[in-house]
């Protein structure tokens, strides 16, 4: 059986300048006009031909706008193969998974039952570290 990749958005698949973000997070078209991470499209294309990907992502709640972006910015950047496979929530740890590739410890990821890949971290700096490390994956 296919093991499964859990993917964060914001950091991860989409590029976030954290400066922007507090400024801007609750402005209509923020979340839908930042540019993916380099890699992160082929990445994402790539894993969910050998992993059951999913995207779990967590909305800025007093921004309703940012709920219905990343659904768009999912369907502009990753397309068909990404489509249904979308959850928002503030609580990643309620989701079965192998991995979760993840650049925060917040919102469930520090009780995540599987593998947190540290997006960003120092033994995960990119996508071309995280590519590598799951293709060893037995
Ligand atoms: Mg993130």
């Amino acid at each position: 059986m296919m093991k499964t990749v859990l993917i964060d958005m914001d950091g991860v698949l989409v590029e976030l300048n954290s400066d922007r973000f507090k400024k801007e997070k609750l402005v209509k078209g923020f979340f839908l006009n930042n540019r993916p991470i380099p890699g992160a499209v082929q990445a994402f294309q790539y894993l969910n031909r050998i992993y059951d990907c999913h995207i779990v992502s967590t909305p800025v709640w007093d921004n309703p706008h940012c709920w219905m972006e990343k659904r768009m910015w999912v369907d502009k950047h990753l397309g068909g193969c990404a489509r249904k496979k979308l959850t928002l929530t503030h609580h990643k740890n309620y989701f079965k998974g192998d991995f979760l590739i993840d650049d925060s410890m917040q919102h469930g990821v520090k009780e995540f039952q599987g593998e947190h890949i540290h997006f960003g971290s120092f033994k995960f700096p990119n996508w071309v570290t995280v590519l590598s490390y799951l293709n060893q994956q037995p």
